[in-house]
């Protein structure tokens, strides 16, 4: 008979599995309490309430007040309102923004549409491990800057940001920061008033909650133009009959996410090593990408030398492992990651990246058999490689 096949998913930075209780604590608001949070009667006020509290819990992970959450949906969403309504808000103080080479393709997008839309948008260096150059950041500070927008961990190699710095820099020179919080939210703790952050991006699906909701908080006093026009919802800011649902399995992971978060990323910052020591020592012409502490708990990414990444993937696939050969968004494109040739890697050596993304799931079992398996495949392909070949014979 068929066995099952075995699944090894270490693609958390993609997404993530929506934990049962947050699936559970979703569930009567599809069926029971479906009532629209706008409506009069008293059915509707439990769907209130719950966007209420969802509002609560989040704003207490991050030391904010809830007036200050505003729910969208999602990561991408939150980066565009951030970008394109500030820039509007403030175009009377100037028309500058600067934000980094690394960050997610929502920012990168959006910086090109502004630079169509008359906005000038400067892009800073990172280091050879992916972190922004304080210097050059400062440096670009222009008397019309209106905006600094610094991811705090990067989706690919999960470098964390100097966020503190960044955020005394902006706020000494008198300009809002905006962070991308979207990979660090539920694995770093984050607080806005400690990190000077006037504005945060989030999406759910990244921390084990639902997809297709997140947030944007709005430090009080930030001028911010609504992003969706129509009804009265998210403080006039946001229009649109609330995902109530979604708030309900946001707020639920995102309390979760905040009380596992100790032992969690323990468990698997141990793991990770045990990976990225593995894989290092044992395959050769390899290299970690990204800086080897400051990093998201549960990422790793690696380039092996003659490997196409794409190769890679597809053979991992057939031993039941996903893993991704850059961010979602850009496989299934022929260019190489735009965040592995800001560290300075040749196009050569970026095609053949693997990240790895664990999960409070993942085994010390699972990593075995996929560093063993990592081994095997990265041999294989490149005893089909004409340049290994080449490479070796001239070793010799
Ligand atoms: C996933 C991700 C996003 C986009 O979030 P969505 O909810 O999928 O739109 C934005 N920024 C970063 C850093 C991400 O990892």
């Amino acid at each position: 008979m068929s066995e099952e096949k075995k699944l090894i998913y270490l693609d958390n930075a993609a997404t993530t599995k929506t934990a049962p209780e947050v699936v559970e604590a979703m569930l009567p608001y599809f069926t029971e309490m479906y009532g629209n949070p706008s409506s009069v009667y008293s059915f509707s006020q439990k769907s209130k309430e719950a966007i209420t509290a969802g509002r609560e819990k989040i704003a207490k992970t991050l030391g904010a007040n809830p007036e200050e959450i505003y729910f969208t949906a999602g990561g991408s969403e939150s980066d565009n309102w951030a970008l394109k309504a500030t820039a509007e808000a403030y175009k009377e103080k100037g028309n500058h923004i600067i934000t980094t080479k690394i960050e997610h393709h929502a920012i990168l997008h959006t910086g090109d549409w502004l630079e169509k839309h008359g906005f000038e948008v400067t892009y800073v260096d990172v280091d050879e491990f992916g972190k922004v150059k304080l210097d050059e950041l400062e440096k670009a500070i222009r008397p019309t800057t209106i905006l600094i927008s610094v991811m705090f961990a990067n989706n690919e190699i999960g470098t964390i940001q100097p966020i503190k710095e960044i955020g005394e820099i902006a706020k000494k020179h008198g300009i809002l920061f905006h962070t991308d919080a979207v990979q660090a939210y539920g694995q770093l703790p984050i607080n806005v008033d400690e990190l000077n952050i006037d504005m945060l991006s989030s999406s759910g699906h990244k921390l084990n909650g639902p997809k297709g909701i997140g947030f944007l908080y709005i430090r009080k006093g930030v001028k911010i133009r609504s992003f969706i026009h129509g009804g009265a919802q998210e403080r006039k800011r946001r229009a649109g009959t609330e995902n109530v649902p979604g708030i309900v399995g946001y707020g639920v992971a995102a309390e979760r996410a905040a009380r596992t978060m100790k032992e969690r990323t323990a468990k698997e910052i141990e793991l990770r090593n045990h990976l990225i020591d593995r894989v290092l020592a044992e395959v050769p012409y390899t290299r970690l990408n990204g800086h080897r502490t400051d990093r998201l708990p549960n990422n790793a990414n690696f380039s092996f030398q003659f490997v196409e990444g794409e190769s890679l993937l597809i053979m991992l696939d057939m031993d039941g492992i996903c893993g991704s050969s850059g961010s979602a968004c850009t496989s299934g494109s022929l260019d190489p990651s735009h965040v592995l040739l800001a560290i300075g890697l040749p196009h050569e050596i970026a095609h053949g990246s693997l990240r790895l993304t664990l999960s409070e799931e993942t085994t010390l079992e699972d990593i075995d058999y996929v560093v063993d398996c990592i081994k095997k495949i990265v041999a294989r392909l490149r005893s089909m490689s004409p340049l290994y070949e080449d490479f070796i014979k001239k070793q010799k």
